[in-house]
């Protein structure tokens, strides 16, 4: 028995620890990293999982099919971010899921076999938000994420996992299922903003301004028109390009911000009552700060890890806001709730806007074995929206 061995046999194939696992499995690949070490993403092997790993006979166990990469893999192979489950040197990464389930254990009634699914990202921990399913809201400083912190992801062959962790998508969406997790972020933050409406008591949002045209600000821009609102996307790039295209293709309008700054933009089309940030960059924040219209919500969803220092009109940010009663709220990750809600809209925009969703599938990378090339295409492909692996047909 290798070292590495040994440290499977006292943990769960996805990374918790656990008193007693089974010892007879199959071994399976996975694409990881070693957490701290940039650049380390290489082809791991692991005990295949098994649905007793999950107590109560509740375990599922789910044949991964595709999954997506963003910014957060690539931050994790530059070892600005992740970390290893407790007892690995290495964390397979994923957290963007699409498959099928496989088997489920005695007493699981809510998924069958064949069912197509996604996986919710993070893992309940121990505080009151935790224990009532909202684990996205945690207020431990630790979180448990599949893919990203403290736990295995999915860029693997199987993994298992609880029900409650395990959302069914409709045959229908199987072909863009894919795009569940990025859009459960979106959702969450468009849900959080109308909750904190309710403060206005009437609220009836008319314009919103999405920023940046990546994957969320495109998903972000599909929702806020599924609802009705006039949508104004900022980007970087200067039109024509595929993304500019989609957003026009949603009846969105899209600005370049070389042309036409944030603030004029704001003047010709907002007031904004909504602005979702999501350009990455901690700037723009302030720049939308400025562009809220009274009364407005501006959610934030760039993971900056970085330490930039910029100045701001602090004096003139302040006076509007007290102002116009303004709100900004902070948002990350997803739970349970939003996949269903993500679902439910990729119902309709197949429905309202059908192929849209298809068309931000831009990049698939087939097979675990290509890692170096999906990094590759990640990293380095000119106009990708979502770049996935084809882990497995079906
Ligand atoms: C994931 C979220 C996660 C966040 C922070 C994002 O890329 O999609 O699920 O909470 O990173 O780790
Ligand atoms: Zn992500």
């Amino acid at each position: 028995m290798t070292i590495d061995d040994s440290i499977l046999l006292a943990t769960t194939s996805w990374g918790h620890p656990v008193e007693t696992t089974d010892e007879g499995g199959t071994y399976m690949k996975a694409i990881a990293v070693i957490p701290g070490r940039p650049n380390s993403v290489h082809l791991a092997s692991l005990a295949k999982p098994s649905v007793a790993e999950i107590p109560g006979g509740r375990g599922v166990l789910v044949k991964v099919l595709r999954v997506g990469v963003d910014g957060t893999d690539k931050e994790i192979n530059a070892a600005e971010y992740g970390a290893a489950p407790p007892g690995f040197e290495f964390l397979v990464i994923g957290h963007e899921s699409f498959g099928r389930v496989e088997a489920v254990g005695p007493n699981v009634s809510e998924l069958a076999p064949g069912d197509y699914v996604v996986a919710t990202v993070r893992r309940p921990g121990t505080s009151i938000y935790d224990k009532i399913g909202t684990y996205d809201m945690t207020t431990d400083d630790t979180y448990f994420e599949r893919g990203i912190n403290l736990r295995h992801g999915f860029l693997t062959e199987y993994y298992v996992d609880d029900p409650e962790y395990i959302v069914k998508v409709p045959e229908g969406l199987r072909d863009v299922g894919v795009l569940l997790e990025p859009l459960t972020v979106v959702e969450k933050g468009i849900t959080q903003a109308f909750e904190i409406q309710r403060r206005l008591r009437v609220w009836r949002p008319r314009r919103a301004a999405v920023m940046g045209a990546g994957t969320i600000g495109l998903l972000a821009a599909l929702v806020l028109r599924l609802r009705g609102l006039d949508v104004t996307v900022f980007g970087r790039t200067r039109k024509p390009y595929l993304n500019s295209n989609l957003i026009e293709g949603l009846g969105a309008r899209y600005l370049t911000t070389t042309d036409v700054p944030i603030a004029d933009g704001a003047a010709k089309h907002g007031p904004f009552d909504l602005i979702f940030e999501a350009t990455g960059a901690s700037p723009v924040v302030f720049e939308s700060m400025r562009a809220l219209g009274k009364n407005g919500v501006l959610v934030l969803s760039s993971v900056t890890g970085g330490d930039r220092m910029i100045e701001i009109p602090a004096d003139r940010i302040n006076l509007e806001f007290v102002l116009g009663n303004k709100v900004m709220v902070g948002t990350v990750n997803a739970n349970r709730e939003y996949f269903e809600l993500g679902v439910r809209d990729m119902a309709q925009a197949q429905a309202e806007y059908a192929g849209w969703l298809e068309q931000l599938l831009t990049h698939p990378v087939s097979r675990l074995e290509n890692y170096a090339q999906l990094f590759e295409t990640l990293s380095t492909a000119k106009g990708a929206i979502k770049v996935y692996c084809r882990v497995a047909e079906g």
